[in-house]
């Protein structure tokens, strides 16, 4: 059997740390000591118990997620988020702001609007959502029940820099796909939410942070499952939670604290996506799709001179062992997907196939 890895680039599920599945292969069939499979385990176990409060406990250790956080591990992916972020914490006679820059905050207001009034404090589709808002554009309502955001525009590429200023309103924060990529400050947020498949586990795991004070807003009425407080006041164990992806955001948890933490990665994140765009900027061949300012160090999107040049691209890449670099089927380009556990060697082979690419084919 060939295991040999190859460079994937893909958007999510994303490619993990090499030690952590290292880890899960070498203590799938029996975790040392217990022998039983983690996969095999009672989600009520003492063991199960205790993988749940080692990724919860270093995951408050790494990111600084202070005590009045409450840490969830739900299902139904950040899509789920979408409505549950509304449903819990959108109060009667109030106004959710949303600001638009991208598909994915599209789906997110699709979601809102079911259930209740929204408001696009700010929008970027007229220049295709290249670029994230200047604080100047935004027009936030008073005293609205929160301010939605998207931290990372995973099919746009772009990110932003810094937190927007709003005052006392929670923000909510989709970070799917930037989530602990660099240091986050969760005690501006009221709510960051993530599915695990880009930067953190395996698909099925959604990560929410939610201050605690917040949770005086779901209602009794809201459905069990779709209730924050419900899942918070059961410690994610209301029903069978996902064990297996707990278990390996705990893995993923520690390899991060391994390398030393989120600035380290933040430092070897920008180093990584500024080889990339260095190449991209060289040549007219190439040009980056989103602002400069606004760029994003994980999703780097970007096209060729025609269709037909990027098509080849594509599959000549996936010959040369560099996998996943088709741009979203909506935007179509090159996109290349280096979340955290992505191997800067990867990027150097990229980098060095668009050269003999651009010489071949310019
Ligand atoms: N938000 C963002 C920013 C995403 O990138 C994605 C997935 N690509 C989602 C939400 C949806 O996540 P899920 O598939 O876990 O529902």
């Amino acid at each position: 059997m060939n295991t040999m890895r190859t460079y994937n680039f893909s958007a999510g599920p994303a490619v993990l740390p090499v030690p952590v599945l290292e880890e899960v292969q070498r203590d799938l069939v029996s975790l040392p000591g217990i022998g039983m499979s983690v996969l095999e385990v009672s989600h009520r176990s003492k063991i199960f118990k205790e993988v749940l409060h080692h990724a919860t406990d270093n995951m408050r250790a790494l990111a600084d997620i202070p005590e009045n956080y409450k840490i969830l591990f739900l299902q139904g992916g950040a899509s789920l988020q979408f409505l549950m972020v509304p449903m819990n914490l959108l109060l009667v006679n109030k106004t959710a702001d949303y600001i638009h820059t991208g598909a994915w905050a599209q789906k997110a207001i699709k979601e809102a609007k079911r259930v209740g009034k929204i408001h696009i404090a700010a929008t970027t589709a007229d220049d295709n959502f290249s670029r994230i808002p200047d604080m100047s554009e935004l027009i936030l309502t008073p005293e609205a029940a929160y301010v939605h955001i998207t931290s990372n525009n995973t099919i746009e590429g772009t990110q932003w820099q810094s937190l927007p200023e709003i005052s006392e309103v929670p923000l909510i924060s989709d970070a799917s796909s930037d989530i602990f990529s660099r240091p986050i400050d969760v005690t501006r947020h009221g709510l960051i939410y993530a599915g695990a498949q880009k930067n953190l586990g395996p698909a099925g795991v959604t990560v929410v942070i939610i201050r605690e004070d917040l949770l005086a807003r779901s209602l009794d009425s809201i459905p069990s499952m779709l209730n924050y407080k419900v899942h918070a006041s059961s410690q994610s164990l209301y029903n069978t939670p996902p064990t297996f992806g707990i278990y390996v955001i705990g893995l993923t948890i520690k390899w991060l604290q391994s390398l030393g933490g989120l600035k380290v990665i933040a430092s070897i994140n920008k180093r990584k996506a500024e080889k990339l765009y260095a190449e991209i900027d060289r040549t007219d061949f190439y040009y980056g799709l989103a602002t400069k300012s606004d760029r994003s160090l994980m999703n780097i999107t970007f096209r060729l001179p025609n269709e037909t040049l990027e098509q080849q691209f594509d599959k000549e890449a996936t010959v040369a062992g560099l996998h996943g670099l088709k741009g979203h089927r909506s935007l179509g380009g090159i996109r290349a997907s280096i979340y955290n556990a992505f191997p800067e060697a990867g990027i150097d082979t990229l980098v060095d196939f668009m050269q003999e690419f651009e010489r071949k084919n310019g």
